[in-house]
């Protein structure tokens, strides 16, 4: 089952309930050109399911980025710590936003999430102060 096999229904669901916003980065869909994907939280070769409950909507890069994984390496610690999972913790406890748009881990969750996603990539920060000019980011 390839991830285009998320039935089109329930990809506008998901797109809808995350407000055409990656749940990771929480990067705007509109003027990025790559549509977001669907993806699996918990992968579908570790028994994830096509449910509501296991989907999320993220960018091209935080997608890739994560593809199969649920866990990563918080580098405060260097402990393995769980990626943030969208349908089981609220963003704002595991994740904030810096005065200067870097996105910071707030738990072992936050900060694994942060460096595996390597969210605070030069490019990615020249974006957010593009969308935050637009009133779309944070
Ligand atoms: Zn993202």
């Amino acid at each position: 089952m390839s991830r285009d096999s998320v039935p089109a229904a329930l990809q506008r669901r998901v797109r809808k309930r995350a407000a055409d916003r990656c749940e990771y980065c929480r990067l705007s869909q509109v003027s990025q050109e790559a549509a977001f994907h669907v993806d699996h939280i918990q992968p579908r070769h570790a028994d994830g399911l096509t449910t509501p409950e296991n989907l999320a909507l993220a960018c091209v890069s935080c997608s890739l980025r994560k593809g199969a994984r649920t866990h990563g390496e918080d580098p405060s610690t260097g402990d393995h710590a769980s990626l943030f999972h969208p349908r089981w913790g609220r963003w704002e406890d595991h994740l904030d936003v810096t005065s200067d748009l870097l996105i910071a881990g707030k738990t072992p969750t936050g900060r694994a999430t942060v460096a595996r996603l390597r969210m605070n990539r030069p490019l990615v920060i020249e974006i957010r102060r593009e969308e935050a000019l637009r009133g779309r980011f944070p």
